[in-house]
């Protein structure tokens, strides 16, 4: 039994207790409070309310007025821009109480957090900007008595859903784009770490925000969660999670036929070719693998290496993967952090188990870390990984990374392409008609060339096949909260059907 060393940080930390936004009220809701134990120190650190049913339909009656009746979807363009900027100032001026919040709830590295909160920040800043200039398009082709004019007009409300591995970064991937194009919305994070989108809401009602345009309920997914993808108020979910949850959402939301928008889970490659910069890519290879503990659907947990160069290459991650600082997420020199729970930290042991007994090499790590803090995960290496096992082709969730090897450009492509997933790849190489080859065969929906994981707030993300449906981020972003009007209209005499003239 791990013995939990509270520490000095938190000294004279009291566990916060929160409330729910409903309408503009904070409320505790009909249920008692979920705790919150700090996954990398063993305290209770948070209190929400364990919102039910009755608490999301009563968000979802809220929004639904909000949209029918209130000033938002009302408001011109920049008016909303300017409240989406307002909110993006108070993020930035709140940045390290939030990040402090996701830290403590998540497990992840203080200085990570702070990052998350800096790109955060920017999205509602891309987005407030996305709000002045959300336009359809005309056709004065028609002929001489025609005009046709296509609106974008927001879809209604929607249903927010987002997981517990970004809370602040996650929650804002949607909600600025479906604030700026005019939505009301029910926002559920995941009742591991509700805290940052909690005070997101504080940040909203400051930023002038109206009552019931954004409503927060906490709670479980099964009770608070599937209200919100079944309801028949609710004109489109928007979700984020694991691709069987995402599964459930479609189905639910099928009843309705509700739109959805579905960002799940990801076993993304990274192909790695003899002439690559191999120095760039060994420091690409540890961030991708162990960058937030590996609980990333854009890990890069599959390494997929050129023959000639395998045993080189997987020796050289190996040792930078040593020096990677395991430890207190507190601790701004900490890289790698705890694991969520102490049921995922099991799991993450169980794949590693299962690829030893089919055959896998453990290169390094393996095996849980006792710190005397919370649960931790050594960062792990799998050698002699085939295609066909259960830890090349699931997602493992955890600080594991599977190498497998190739010979051929064309089988490497076949590697990559052989899994349920499509989210992101990358693909290392200084020959730019490797690159081209690798990023058009690929399918995913992002494929980094000789760089990984890094994004903007400009440029799309999402995934193909059981990565996902739809994409966030980018100028499209906010048409995704759009229903599409088609305005046919008519000047002079019309063209009679019975009678033609
Ligand atoms: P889950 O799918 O378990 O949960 C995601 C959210 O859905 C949580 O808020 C959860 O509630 C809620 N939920 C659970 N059951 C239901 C239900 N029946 N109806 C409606 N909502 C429900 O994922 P995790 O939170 O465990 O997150 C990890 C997963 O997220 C990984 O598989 C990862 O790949 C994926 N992910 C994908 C990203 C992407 O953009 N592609 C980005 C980040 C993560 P609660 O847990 O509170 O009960």
């Amino acid at each position: 039994m791990t013995a939990h060393v509270k520490p000095k940080a938190l000294d004279d930390f009291k566990a916060r207790d929160f409330r729910m936004l409903i309408d503009g009220m904070w409320t505790d809701g009909a249920g008692n409070a979920l705790e919150r134990v700090a996954p990398g120190h063993g305290v209770v650190v948070s209190r929400y309310p364990a919102g039910t049913k009755a608490d999301a339909e009563r968000a979802i009656a809220a929004a639904r007025k909000a949209f029918d009746d209130g000033p938002w979807p009302r408001m011109t363009g920049a008016e909303r821009s300017n409240i989406l900027l307002k909110a993006a100032d108070l993020i930035a001026a709140k940045a390290d109480e939030l990040a402090f919040l996701d830290c403590i709830e998540s497990g992840k590295p203080i200085s990570q957090a702070k990052g998350e909160l800096g790109g955060a920040a920017d999205i509602w800043r891309y987005a407030a900007a996305l709000a002045r200039d959300l336009h359809g398009e005309s056709y004065n082709t028609l002929g001489e008595g025609t005009l046709g004019v296509v609106l974008r007009e927001a879809i209604g409300v929607v249903s927010i859903i987002t997981p517990w591995n970004f809370p602040f970064l996650i929650v804002s991937q949607k909600l600025p784009f479906a604030l700026a194009a005019g939505c009301t919305t029910v926002v559920k994070p995941s009742e591991l770490t509700s805290g940052s989108t909690l005070l997101l809401g504080e940040i909203l009602i400051e930023a002038g925000v109206p009552a019931g345009v954004v409503n927060i309920v906490t709670g479980t997914g099964p009770e608070v969660g599937a209200p919100m993808t079944t309801h028949p108020d609710v004109d489109m979910v928007s979700f984020t999670g694991s691709t069987g949850v995402g599964r459930l959402t479609m189905a639910n939301a099928a009843q309705t036929l509700k739109k959805v928008s579905l960002e799940l889970g990801g076993k993304n490659p990274q192909i790695v070719f003899p002439d690559a910069n191999l120095d760039e890519f060994i420091d690409a290879a540890v961030f991708g693998a162990y960058f937030n503990a590996g609980e990333c659907c854009n890990a890069g947990s599959r390494l997929i290496l050129h023959k000639s160069i395998a045993a080189d290459v997987t020796a050289r991650v190996a040792e930078l993967a040593k020096k990677v600082k395991v430890g207190d997420p507190l601790d701004p020199t900490t890289q790698v952090g705890a694991i969520i729970t102490p049921q995922h930290l099991a799991k993450i042991g169980t794949y590693v188990e299962g690829a030893a007994k089919a055959g896998a090499s453990v290169a390094l790590g393996g095996t849980a870390l006792d710190l005397g803090l919370g649960q931790f995960m050594a960062p792990t290496i799998l050698s002699g990984v085939k295609p066909d096992m259960a830890v090349a082709r699931e997602e493992v969730f955890g600080p594991v990374l599977s190498v497998l090897t190739f010979e051929t450009t064309d089988e490497a492509i076949r590697i990559a392409n052989a899994i349920d997933y499509g989210l992101s790849a990358g693909v290392w190489s200084r020959d730019f008609d490797t690159c081209l080859t690798i990023g058009r065969k690929v399918r995913a929906g992002t494929v980094w060339m000789n760089t990984f994981m890094d994004g903007a707030s400009e440029l799309p993300f999402g995934g193909y096949r059981q990565s996902g449906l739809g994409r966030e981020l980018g100028r499209h972003a906010v048409e995704d909260y759009t229903e599409t009007k088609t305005l046919n209209m008519h000047m002079g005499a019309r063209t009679g059907w019975w009678m033609p003239r």
